[in-house]
């Protein structure tokens, strides 16, 4: 066994890596490029080296620069982790060219499965089942549409080279083919530096059914079952589970079997995907092979009780495999959801930013975070901008999936948007709920999941309005608690709970305000938890961001041009925004407060200017007290 390696990644597959090392008594070597001196993996591991600029092409993907990093560290053998160099074949020739061992498939493996089209000539020679379609070198774009033409529309245009979902494109019809050719090849080009291009018959609404197979350099190979990988997003992976669900062990051995002839066709050793299309009749096709470990593998591993990253390094340091066939079991059921910065409601832009609150749930034997950030860290532009992966297990499906809600409803993440709220609505809609799964959940299940119709905020108003006090209730215990000492101000001022006879919420972009002496909802069933820009409520019919906006703050409504400005609530102050004697406009922002971990804005009734703020920033206020005099211009 090697007894040091270097991790050619970042993030939290490069801290997922350093984990299994360090059990196994394998000293680190991390990586880094300017933006992530301090990051976790760079902390984590026992050593690290400093690789250049920030942008990836100038620091993760320089084969020299990692290559040189290992020959000054002393490490035997490179992970690549996945993405970056991972199915480089050149880094991996490059490493044995330096006596590194590269903890990956075989050169020529990788070569193989980097074509599409040269793979699914090899599969088809292997006898394993392909999506039909026409993967030739002659790339005339007539022979290309002729195939199109034959086999009938929808047919799916793919790069040979592609990956990522780019270069590729559907068409429905012959008269739009050309034009679809012309831009799936541009992409292609841009993405790839290369234009080759497949034509597939797109199946509608299919499966994506993957299997883990793992080899050894002594001719063993074993699959450590299927993923289902169906709920996607421009053909990118959102929600993983494993096992499939309705899955038959029928089904099961054939795909496994026809995995490892896949596999075994092009001599693979260490870990491999081979993912396959699933039609509605239980028939699955070839559709591609990843040679490397992939982002979902934590399910595969909570199922099966192994340590895939362990398996790698055994295997590479030329160990045979850890276990046979038949001694591979499944035991359970798992979930991965893949948390990002990103913007559900503005088209999945990706958000870059600082992670203010970075608060996972707590983990235990049912709940895993993979992750390579911490509170305080920047979400950076140079890289894909994943936060963590949620992992989750129990023993069958249902429970993994109440799993699964329960820890999307308490992960609290502050300082910029997330698709947590997207995942806890798409994991509780209805058909997910039923295992009924397929590549267009996503398009066809909209309406459910980007829950923001008028029915969706009268419901949410009286709970949001329920949590606000009960938010209230729990900064006044805090605040009691801290003014436990006999003579605090804290003890005379006893004005908690002061009656509030309405809110004014915003929840997602509706603003609604609610009439609190009434009969509000019981809380029992929704979870909250506090953002830097308000609460995210999650409920059983869906998850909704609100944030307590007031219009009146307490103000003295019939004097309006004169008289003082009160708390909304207990916080604190955190700054003055202007000067005193300084005339403002209405609506000008006169102090900001803080309380429940949200900013609270004291805006001019009028014009005029405040005579005197009784308060300074930091100092604690109770809600209700008066915070400054305002006195209105004369009119
Ligand atoms: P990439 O390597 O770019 O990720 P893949 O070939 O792995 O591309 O395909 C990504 C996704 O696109 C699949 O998971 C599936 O949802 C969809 N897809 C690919 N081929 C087909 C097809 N022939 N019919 C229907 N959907 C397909």
């Amino acid at each position: 066994m090697f007894t040091k390696i270097l991790i050619a990644n970042r993030g939290e597959i490069a801290c997922r890596i350093i984990k299994t090392a360090k059990a196994m008594g394998i000293a680190t070597v991390a990586v880094y490029s300017e933006t992530d001196r301090n990051a976790l993996h760079e902390q984590l591991a026992d050593e690290s080296v400093a690789i250049g600029p920030s942008p990836s092409n100038e620091s993760y993907l320089v084969s020299n620069k990692l290559i040189q990093a290992a020959l000054d560290t002393g490490a035997q053998a490179i992970h690549p982790g996945y993405g970056f160099l991972s199915e480089n074949a050149e880094f991996c020739r490059l490493c044995a060219a330096n006596n590194l061992v590269f903890i990956g498939p075989p050169v020529e493996a990788i070569l193989a499965m980097g074509s599409k089209s040269a793979a699914k000539t090899i599969m088809a020679d292997a006898g394993v089942p392909l999506v039909p379609g026409y993967h030739g070198d002659d790339q005339n774009p007539e022979i290309i549409k002729q195939a199109a033409n034959n086999m009938g529309y929808p047919v799916l245009l793919k790069a040979a080279a592609g990956g990522g979902g780019k270069g590729m494109r559907a068409v429905y019809a012959e008269g739009e083919f050309d034009e679809a050719l012309g831009a799936a090849k541009r992409e292609a080009l841009n993405s790839f530096n290369d234009d080759i291009m497949l034509v597939e018959k797109y199946l509608l609404k299919p499966r994506h059914v993957e299997i883990q197979v793992f080899c050894d350099s002594h001719g063993n190979a074993v699959y450590l079952f299927e993923r289902d990988c169906s709920v996607q997003r421009r053909h990118q992976k959102v929600i993983e589970e494993a096992p499939a669900p309705g899955m038959t062990d029928t089904l099961r051995q054939q795909m496994g079997e026809a995995a490892i002839k896949a596999a075994l066709a092009i001599n693979y050793e260490g870990a491999g995907t081979v993912e396959f299309l699933l039609d509605a009749q239980g028939e699955f096709f070839f559709m591609e092979m990843n040679t490397r470990l992939q982002v979902e593998h934590p399910v595969t591993e909570m199922i099966s009780g192994q340590d895939l990253v362990e398996w790698q390094l055994r295997v590479a340091s030329g160990e045979p495999l850890p276990c046979s066939q038949e001694q591979l079991t499944i035991n359970g059921h798992a979930f991965e959801a893949r948390i990002y910065a990103e913007d559900p409601d503005h088209d999945f832009l990706p958000v870059t930013g600082r992670l203010t609150v970075l608060q996972p749930p707590r983990e235990s034997a049912h709940v895993r975070v993979d992750t390579g950030v911490v509170e305080g860290d920047e979400v950076s532009i140079y890289y894909d901008p994943m936060i963590a992966k949620l992992i989750v297990w129990d023993t069958d499906r249902d429970r993994a999936l109440q799993r699964l809600t329960q820890a999307l409803s308490e992960y609290r993440i502050g300082g910029l948007t997330t698709n947590i709220g997207f995942l806890y609505n798409l994991a509780i809609s209805q058909a997910f709920q039923n295992g009924d799964v397929d590549t267009g959940y996503i398009e066809e299940h909209e309406a459910e999941i980007f829950r923001q119709r008028d029915r969706d905020i009268d419901y949410a108003a009286p709970l949001a309005a329920a949590a606000i006090l009960k938010l209230r209730e729990e900064q006044a215990a805090i605040n009691a608690s801290r003014s436990a000492e006999p003579n605090s101000p804290w003890h005379m001022n006893n004005s908690w709970g002061l009656p509030q006879p309405k809110l004014c919420i915003q929840i997602q972009r509706a603003e609604v305000s609610i009439v609190t002496n009434t009969t509000l909802p019981d809380l029992t069933n929704s979870n909250i938890s506090i953002t830097e820009s308000g609460f995210d409520l999650f409920t059983p019919e869906g998850f909704f961001h609100c944030t307590e906006v007031s219009p009146d703050l307490g103000l003295d409504t019939d004097n309006t041009d004169g008289g003082s400005l009160r708390a909304p609530m207990h916080g604190t102050v955190v700054s003055l925004l202007v000067e005193m004697g300084t005339p403002v406009s209405k609506g000008d922002t006169l102090l900001v407060m803080e309380a429940m971990k949200m900013e609270h804005t004291i805006d001019a009734p009028a014009d005029g200017m405040v005579t005197e703020f009784y308060f300074q920033p930091g100092d604690l206020v109770d809600g209700g007290a008066d915070l400054l005099a305002f006195a209105g211009s004369e009119k």
